[in-house]
């Protein structure tokens, strides 16, 4: 049984063995999350996701995936960098939020971190609406088998919290 928790705070100072970050395809950093574990982090995490765009990803990470690097000076060991979609009206993209969560959780598990912590994935820059957000992370963190024994979402302000915590009650 994983168990699920909910904090208001900047993931940054998180000392989970897993931080996952909100990346962009290119995983050459960006806004929002990304530039705050960037920042905060320092340069040994980018050097890393350059080397993977250099063989793995020659195209960028693919939406809906997620590969670890380390997280420099961060409190957290790995960072694990996922695409969450950008929202759209037109098209139902669920299926990749969800996969964020599910493939985050596989890279945990392969790296052996018991303890992750997550920010609500596209409910930022990429537009998801904070319910639907909430939703869908944790029902798809509670439907997924893994050997993480606690996870914590990270939720930056209280609207973003208090989505969380209705989907907990
Ligand atoms: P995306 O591009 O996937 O939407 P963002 O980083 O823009 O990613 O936003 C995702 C969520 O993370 C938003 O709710 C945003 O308010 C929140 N956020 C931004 N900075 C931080 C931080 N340092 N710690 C935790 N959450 C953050």
């Amino acid at each position: 049984m994983t168990t699920i928790r909910l904090v208001q705070g900047d993931i940054t100072q998180e000392s989970a063995d897993a931080i996952v970050n909100a990346a962009n395809s290119s995983l050459l950093g960006g806004g929002g999350v990304d530039g705050a574990i960037h920042r905060r982090g320092g340069p040994a995490i980018l050097e890393e996701c350059r080397a993977l765009r250099a063989s793995r990803y020659g195209k960028g990470l693919p939406t809906g995936q997620a590969v670890a690097t380390t997280a420099g000076d961060l409190n957290a060991r790995w960072v694990i960098h996922t695409v969450g979609p950008v929202y759209s009206e037109q098209e139902d993209r669920s299926a990749l939020l969800a996969s964020c969560y599910r493939e985050s959780l596989r890279v945990a598990d392969e790296l052996g971190a018991r303890t992750v912590a997550f920010p609500a994935v596209s409910a930022g820059i990429y537009g998801w609406p904070m319910d639907d957000a909430a939703r869908i992370a944790v029902e798809t963190v509670r439907a997924t088998e893994t050997e993480v024994e606690e996870v914590t979402f990270v939720l930056f302000d209280e609207r973003a919290y208090e989505a969380f915590a209705a989907q907990l009650r």
